[in-house]
């Protein structure tokens, strides 16, 4: 019998939890809790970490999981890399759900980096009006670059005193549209856009926006994950489902 561990938290994730309810198939949707309000699914749900690699393995067996499917956000790469030795040593197939990186096109003025302090440190020394739009992980280290002015888009309000001196927060969920980025561009005077190349659609309105602006995009790109097979649509997911070895 097939029983499947979701690794959730992105609009992926959501897509295929609908897709395997629908089938009536066995699975486990998995939240880091990260969140206070996650967007409900359709399968049952379980938050909270799994007490690292050796603790997913413990859950994989005690649970009786046929397969894995990590859909986490490309930057989850801890949770990642604890999949891949988790299932590997408990021989439990496992792919990852992905959506491709963003690719710069005609227009955009993007500045590369591997890092966030890498992004830390392309920003200008002048005062600037920065779009941090990296969620709400890594904002201590854009303290070194006090002197900016910080738009952030958050999904719940902060619960703690932000880390930066000046700061404007936007409370939001995506997906995000072109016309509403710009707009929130424009009314914020905004100078440069720092992101992580999370890929897909639900966060690419800001890309678009900043290249109708014409402002640079620091874009910060993925971390490494060790090897393992990656699908990168519902179908692909469902047909490795059928056939783990693919
Ligand atoms: P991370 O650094 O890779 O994970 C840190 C720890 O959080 C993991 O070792 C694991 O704890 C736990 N964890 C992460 N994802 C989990 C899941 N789906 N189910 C159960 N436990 C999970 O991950 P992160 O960057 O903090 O991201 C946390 C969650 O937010 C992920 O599910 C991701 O999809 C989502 N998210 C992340 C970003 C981002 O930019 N990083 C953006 C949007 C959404 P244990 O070691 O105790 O098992």
């Amino acid at each position: 019998m097939t029983r499947i561990l979701l690794l959730g938290g992105t609009t992926e994730a959501s897509t295929l939890a609908r897709t395997l309810a629908e089938a009536g198939i066995d699975a486990v949707f998995s939240y880091a809790g990260r969140t206070a309000r996650p967007v409900g699914q359709p399968l049952p749900t379980r938050v909270g970490g799994f007490g690292g690699a050796e603790g997913l393995e413990t859950y994989l067996n005690t649970e009786g999981f046929t397969h894995v499917v990590d859909a986490t956000h490309p930057f989850a790469a801890q949770m990642s890399t604890n999949a891949v030795q988790a299932c590997a040593a408990v021989a439990v197939p496992l792919c990852a759900f992905e959506r491709p990186a963003w690719q710069a096109a005609e227009g955009d003025r993007w500045l590369h980096t591997d890092s966030i302090d890498g992004a830390v440190a392309a920003l200008p020394d002048a005062p600037a009006r920065v779009f941090l739009a990296i969620g709400k992980q890594n904002l201590t280290q854009f303290a070194a670059k006090p002197q900016h002015h910080y738009l952030l888009r958050l999904v719940d309000e902060p619960a703690a005193n932000l880390p930066l001196p000046s700061t404007t927060v936007e409370i939001a969920r995506g997906p995000f549209d072109v016309a509403g980025d710009t707009a929130l561009m424009r009314r914020h005077g905004i100078t440069h856009v720092v992101a992580k190349n999370a890929g897909g659609a639900g966060a690419a309105a800001k890309l678009s926006a900043a290249r109708d602006l014409a402002l640079p995009v620091i874009m910060i790109g993925r971390p490494v994950v060790p090897n393992r097979p990656i699908k990168g649509s519902v179908a692909e997911v469902m047909a490795w489902l059928s056939h783990p070895a693919a």
